[in-house]
């Protein structure tokens, strides 16, 4: 019986393991280890890549998210939009930088925010909206970017699974601050964690600059009260190394996800949706059953790891619940019973640079087997 991981980290970096190495070895031998020319070069290729004005490395994802919020220095307690189908980072950043996040629910096609359901969310209080190009699929730009413009809020991406994804041939990332995390099993993953911001306005780049620095553009003269948020030296030469192989890391990844698309049976299981809006980059593949747990059981006796992005919806979460109850805020049901439907339901199956074709045609017959 086949043995199919979900994800394998030492295998998804196998094809890099001499560049590492060496790379590693001139480094050690160089002694320079935060803040050089690897960050500066690295940063440089990722704006170029995304087409981007300006790019920053940062320590990691959650800490590209919860910067803008904290440089933008909006009063205590503002309302920051957010989608309640998201991992718990995205609603951290908001709290961390101690604000209120205002959930709207997914499109229960898309999985992604719901453009037409933010508007209502809008009180004197909103000041950005944050969104989640999840799964590696790009929100539906055009319409945010209306209420963004008719309502003055800035807009921040979460992009810690979209590396590369366009949304009408635009790099998500580029639309407003584009959040990124280079977690290691991300599509873009360093050997550690590692994090950046693209800025779209370049007006704040050097406030972010010296704020993931102690705030201090001049070694300790400090004019923010910022934090230590630096990439490593050793990660940003492992994720120039990478970043080479994005597009081929992609295009292997689309190919397994249009061969799901093609094998898998919509009669038995829900699959993701697709958009001629989209050039999506597959960091996930989700789909969706009545029987999720009972599938991913089966899956599991036929030698297939499969994993749930994610099983507890953040609204359910005690973590959530308690920020809430503390600041006599109200979590409303109707605000996440989408989202809850969705954590449920769903399931992801491997779609990897380690997995093959032939992987996929073996998973796809599995699920396809699956007798509830
Ligand atoms: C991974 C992830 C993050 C957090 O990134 P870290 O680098 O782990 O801090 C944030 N949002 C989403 C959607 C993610 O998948």
């Amino acid at each position: 019986m086949p043995n199919i991981d979900y994800e394998n980290l030492s295998g998804l970096n196998a094809p890099f393991r001499s560049e590492y190495e060496k790379v590693f070895s001139a480094l050690l031998e160089k002694g320079w280890f935060i803040l050089g020319e690897q960050v500066t070069s690295f940063e440089y290729e990722f704006a170029h890549f995304l087409n981007a004005p300006k790019f920053l490395g940062l320590a990691s994802g959650l800490d590209a998210l919860e910067i803008p919020l904290k440089v933008l220095d909006f009063p205590v307690g503002s309302e920051i939009i957010v989608p309640s189908n998201t991992y718990i980072a995205t609603i951290n950043s908001i709290i961390n930088a101690g604000h209120k996040p205002v959930f709207v629910e997914p499109n229960l096609q898309t999985y992604l925010i719901d453009a037409a359901r933010i508007e209502e969310k809008i009180t004197e209080k909103t000041k950005a909206i944050m969104i989640v190009h999840l799964y590696g699929k790009p929100c539906e730009m055009d319409p945010i970017m209306d209420v963004c413009a008719k309502h003055h809020l800035q807009i921040i991406e979460d992009c810690a699974q979209s590396h590369g994804a366009k949304y009408k041939g635009k790099s998500t990332g580029t639309f407003g601050f584009g959040a990124f995390s280079f977690y290691p099993t991300k599509n873009l993953g360093a050997l550690g964690d590692a994090g950046g911001i693209s800025i779209s306005d370049t007006s704040w780049y050097d406030k972010i600059k010296a704020w993931r620095n102690y705030g201090s553009h001049i070694k300790y003269k400090n004019d923010y009260v910022g934090d230590n948020s630096r990439l490593d030296e050793i990660q940003a030469a492992f994720l120039r190394i990478k970043l080479k192989a994005l597009d081929d890391i992609t295009a292997h990844k689309q190919k397994l996800a249009n061969l799901y698309d093609e094998l898998l049976d919509e009669n038995l299981v829900i699959k993701p949706a697709r958009s001629a809006d989209w050039e999506e980059v597959h960091h996930i593949y989700p789909i969706r059953h009545e029987q999720r747990d009972n599938l991913k059981e089966f899956l599991l006796s036929k030698g297939i790891k499969t994993e749930i992005h994610y099983p507890i919806a953040p609204c359910d979460q005690k973590s959530v619940q308690d920020v809430f109850n503390k600041n006599g805020w109200i979590l409303n049901e109707d605000d996440f019973r989408l989202a809850r439907e969705i954590h449920r339901s769903i399931l992801s199956l491997p779609i990897s640079t380690i997995h093959s074709e032939e992987d996929v045609r073996y998973i796809a017959e599995c699920v396809n087997a699956f007798k509830p």
